[in-house]
């Protein structure tokens, strides 16, 4: 699995945190939601709930909204403490020359499967064993071949 966050390859869980700060008539929330790995739960869950803790309470609605969305992050982040641990050694996923060079001769096959409604992780697998590169390397590699088609659409 591919932490949405930090693009690692790791064990990751869904999960939604939120944050508020409150400033007297305005309030500001913020929400992350998505798979994560542990590490990125563990850091967003500590930002969140220190911004929450400290600047969360400064207006009417935010007395009453803060202590709800630190409840939910506190469960939420008890309920990931079981998790397994990003492997040592897993890093976000690059893209070399090399990785784009094997990656080119299947991009066809990639995006033929992708648009036939085929789950990603399951064409991630396949591809990345037949082309042999990782998993978070095919993910980028789509990402960023998307990004350059939206950026083409938008100048022409
Ligand atoms: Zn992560």
């Amino acid at each position: 699995m591919i932490c949405q966050a930090c693009g690692v390859e790791a064990p990751t869980k869904k999960v939604t945190f939120y944050q508020n700060i409150g400033a007297l008539v305005m309030r500001f929330s913020k929400t992350a939601d998505g798979r994560m790995c542990k590490r990125c739960i563990h850091s967003t869950f500590w930002k969140f709930t220190l911004t929450n803790l400290t600047l969360g309470w400064w207006g009417a609605i935010s007395m009453i909204v803060t202590p709800v969305y630190t409840i939910n992050n506190v469960v939420r982040y008890l309920m990931c403490l079981g998790m397994e641990c990003v492997p040592a050694g897993a890093a976000e996923p690059q893209l070399t020359d090399d990785v784009v060079a094997r990656l080119q001769p299947v991009t066809q096959q990639l995006f033929d499967r992708l648009n036939g409604g085929e789950d990603f992780e399951r064409v991630a697998d396949s591809v990345a064993l037949n082309a042999g590169v990782t998993k978070g390397q095919v993910a980028l590699y789509a990402h960023a071949l998307l990004m350059a088609s939206q950026d083409d659409a938008a100048s022409t």
